[in-house]
């Protein structure tokens, strides 16, 4: 998945025409910057690769996260309902506003199951944010359905699938508002950095204000703009943004190494009996950045795991023990642990994430095995690799016959 695994004079020369005016900020200082505007061009680039009217440009994929709620005025005690397999960074946006994050089942997709959806909406429920892990999405029509019928903003999480569709359209761009994470180990990277993108001008407009402290970005002198509403720094820088914009030309050749990479692997596992694959949605394309299979249960599946690694196949996760991905783990948030006072709506609003059962997220997570596809392989590499799964799977479930 990493960009940071193919890099080098494309994203070099792009940072040394910044290094060159020596101009580090996204906005001012015309004069001295050598014509070079790389946020500017950058949104420019994704807002035509994501066929999308608007691109923001902020500091990280949490950032683009919150900013994105913001931009579409969610605040104090709104409800948004988010799955119980996604990066931290999900409900620490919702949180940062004051909102109360709805944790919901995922289901065989590995993300939110439309109908558990469906029984956690409530009369504060106004955002549905699927997230897009490991490369494949949520179903995006039975969301968007829900969403129109309930009146909710359907926010498409695309961090992990960058570069995938649904039903023809760039993930991202198919509800009212996407979000991309730039950090390190994305499928693209530029450091630390994240964008929004809509088609909707006023969420455009609130987030561009937003993220510059409510700059109005109107004029040539940022000393006199004015500050329609309270806003917040999530800028990205122009370094992190010229990154990006080699890194954005490259999306497309990243994606089809790893589905090079990803249909080698799939074809040496997926007709051995027991093993089950990840379900895709009709009309869902990948981003091929990790292969996920489901295991006969969850002890066979550890054991998979574990053999996996002992046989030098890395980069296999399971996610259900993990930390950073699973509620199971995410004590900090079922204790309420900050470091001030939350706001009473988030202390109100919030159920007891200890007494909640996700009995139907532990059936699939507990049984599931991702594996992470590389952009540096080599042929040879991911065919020993996927004779290795071959053999380890086989072995495993012959003996749990
Ligand atoms: C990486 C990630 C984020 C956050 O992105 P950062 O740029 O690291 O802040 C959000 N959601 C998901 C699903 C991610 O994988």
């Amino acid at each position: 998945m990493p960009g940071f695994e193919l890099f080098g004079d494309q994203e070099r020369k792009q940072v040394n025409d910044v290094l060159e005016s020596g101009v580090l900020m996204r906005y001012g200082f015309d004069g001295m910057r050598n014509g070079h505007w790389k946020a500017v061009e950058l949104e420019d680039a994704i807002s035509k690769r994501m066929e999308v009217k608007h691109t923001q440009l902020v500091s990280s994929g949490t950032s683009a996260l919150t900013v994105a709620l913001a931009s579409a005025g969610i605040g104090a005690g709104d409800e948004v309902i988010m799955p119980t397999f996604t990066f931290v960074a999900s409900f620490e946006s919702i949180i940062a506003l004051g909102a109360v994050p709805v944790l919901v089942d995922i289901d065989n997709t590995l993300t939110l199951d439309p109908k558990k959806v469906k029984e956690a909406i409530t009369d504060k429920t106004k955002v549905v944010m699927p997230v897009h892990m490991c490369g494949s999405m949520a179903d995006l029509k039975a969301l968007s359905l829900i969403c129109k019928e309930h009146n909710l903003l359907l926010l498409e999480d695309a961090c992990q699938a960058i570069g995938g569709s649904f039903d023809g359209k760039p993930l991202g761009s198919y509800g009212d508002l996407g979000c991309f994470s730039f950090d390190y180990v994305k499928t693209i990277t530029c450091g630390e950095g994240g964008a929004i993108i809509t088609n909707n001008e006023d969420y455009k407009i609130n987030s561009d204000h937003y993220s510059d402290h409510g700059h109005d970005h109107i004029g040539k002198d940022r000393g006199a703009e004015t500050h329609p509403f309270l806003g917040y720094n999530y800028r990205i820088s122009e370094l992190n943004a010229a990154v990006g914009l080699a890194q954005i030309a490259r999306l497309d050749e990243f994606i089809d190494i790893q589905k090079k990479n990803y249909a080698i692997l799939r074809n040496a596992i997926e007709n051995i009996p027991g093993v089950e694959m990840r379900s895709v949605p009709d009309g869902g394309v990948e981003n091929y950045s990790f292969l996920s299979f489901f295991m006969p249960d969850e002890v066979t599946a550890r054991t998979t795991q574990k053999e996996l690694v002992n046989n030098g196949v890395d980069g296999c996760f399971y996610w259900f023990d993990n930390n950073w991905h699973y509620i199971k783990k995410w004590d900090h948030l079922k204790d309420l642990k900050t470091l001030g006072k939350l706001p009473q709506e988030v202390v109100i609003g919030l159920p007891d994430y200890h007494m909640q059962d996700f009995k139907q997220s532990d059936h699939w997570l507990g049984r599931n095995i991702s594996i992470l596809i590389k952009l540096s392989w080599t042929e040879e590499e991911v065919k020993q690799r996927a004779e290795k799964m071959n053999e380890v799977l086989e072995n495993i479930l012959e003996t749990a016959k």
